[in-house]
């Protein structure tokens, strides 16, 4: 598009929740195509700092429109949680896959232009305010008052500041670099979940990585905060332990640190005019995943814009309630749950359960992969939870405190 200022709906930020946006906006609604932009500050290929685990959930949804994201990628076939001086390894064909985000968010921005979508880079949104019952965007391109703006624009999301949309409670810092692979590593197939640092709250993660072709291994520590609440523990201190464990050295390597923000379900998502999408709403507060929520939020508002549109209603009050009936929000909602099981008091019984139910887990890589669960499975997994959350409550009422 020459001219933006005829676009209806202009999208702020070209990464996976904003380009799967236009890219199932247009195709619910092909007519609007033309209407339809999006801002990208950057130029492609750009870099995000991010360690690429990406659930097969999001390439099936992705490919129900036809959009296949063909990048050099490491395919998973499990996960591996350690904990408790323990690592439990459980398998499952093609749960997902690892990418290098320089290189995935430039072929789905690619994909979106071949469709004709308008993605216009090295455009920044800078100012933003309300006019009324729409939203002006200044850009450094001049400004822009269309009928809708999504705010796919990320963590730092400048709509979502400029628009007093109440600051969110969770708040993750990442640490990542990418190193040779070591002797101890586990198989290239699995990502490794460590929460062996209690006083963390989050984990340690070796995600296998190829950087141009060459085999390396993504490795970081995620910590999540709440609140105001200082971290007890840096997160570079945790990596640094864990490096040496492995005979490398963090100095050595190039630090990429970037913020994360947690989905909590009772913020407003939207007013009138504009809806937001992506980490710019919300993503998983436990392990800080992602890259899915983006593609599904994306997959979710493109839908709703399209009947919002050809309604011609813009006041988008019902958004926070679509993506609460939608996979992403019922998927997000029971991760927010997980905060206080994974990071509070019960921990350590929340680890011997994970490890002495490897069925469980697998119920969580076949929902990574976009796997339809069978009803035994769930009985089963059902069953594990109940059983073990009887005998903790056994042992607590005994005064022996933890499961054996
Ligand atoms: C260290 C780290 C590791 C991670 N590892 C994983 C992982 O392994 N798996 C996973 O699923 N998730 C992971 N995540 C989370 C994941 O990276 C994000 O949740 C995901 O990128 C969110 O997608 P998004 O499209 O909402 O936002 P982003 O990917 O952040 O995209 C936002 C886009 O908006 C653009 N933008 C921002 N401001 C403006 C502006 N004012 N004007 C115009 N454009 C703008 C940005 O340039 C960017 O392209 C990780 C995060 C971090 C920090």
């Amino acid at each position: 598009m020459e001219n933006p200022t005829r676009a209806q709906v202009v999208i702020v930020g070209g990464g996976p929740a904003g380009i799967s946006t236009a890219l199932f906006l247009s195709h619910a609604a092909p007519e609007l195509r033309e209407r339809i932009v999006v801002l990208e500050k950057e130029h492609y290929p750009r870099e995000k700092f991010c360690a690429g685990g990406v659930g097969a959930r999001a390439d099936k949804l992705l490919s129900s429109i036809g959009v296949t994201v063909d990048v050099p990628s490491v395919a998973l076939n499990g996960v591996a949680f350690r904990a408790m001086g323990r690592t439990t390894v459980v398998r499952d064909g093609d749960i997902g896959r690892v990418v290098r985000r320089i290189e995935f968010d430039h072929e789905l921005a690619r994909v979106a232009m071949e469709r004709g979508i308008s993605v216009l880079q090295g455009v920044r949104v800078e100012h933003v305010r309300r006019v009324g019952e729409r939203v002006e965007l200044e850009t450094s391109r001049g400004k822009l008052r269309p009928s809708v703006v999504v705010a796919a624009d990320g963590v730092g999301s400048v709509v979502r500041r400029a628009l007093g949309f109440v600051s969110t409670t969770y708040h993750a810092q990442a640490l990542e670099i990418d190193t040779e692979p070591v002797e101890s590593d586990l198989p290239r197939d699995v990502i490794l979940f460590d929460a062996s640092h209690r006083e963390l709250p989050g984990y340690y993660w070796d995600f296998p990585t190829l950087v141009a072709g060459k085999e390396m291994v993504c490795r970081g520590v995620y910590l999540l905060r709440s609140g105001e609440q200082t971290p007890k523990v840096q997160i570079q201190d945790v990596l640094a332990q864990e490096l040496e464990q492995r005979g490398l050295s963090l100095g050595r390597y190039r630090k990429k640190r970037f913020a994360e923000r947690g989905f909590e379900a009772h913020r407003p998502t939207a007013q009138p005019g504009v809806v937001l999408v992506g980490e710019a709403a919300g993503i998983d507060p436990v392990t800080g995943e992602g890259i899915a929520q983006a593609i599904q939020y994306g997959a979710t508002a493109g839908r709703y814009l399209a009947r919002c549109l050809r309604e011609e209603r813009f006041e988008m009050s019902d958004w926070s309630e679509v993506v609460a009936a939608d996979s992403v929000g019922r998927d997000l909602r029971v991760r927010e749950k997980g905060v206080s099981l994974f990071y509070g008091d019960i921990r350590p019984n929340v680890e011997h359960f994970l490890h002495s139910s490897p069925e469980f887990v697998k119920l969580g890589l076949q929902h990574f992969a976009g796997k339809p669960w069978s009803r035994a499975d769930m009985a089963r997994a059902g069953m594990l939870a109940l059983g073990h959350t009887a005998r903790w409550a056994a042992s607590r009422a005994t005064g022996l405190g933890r499961l054996p």
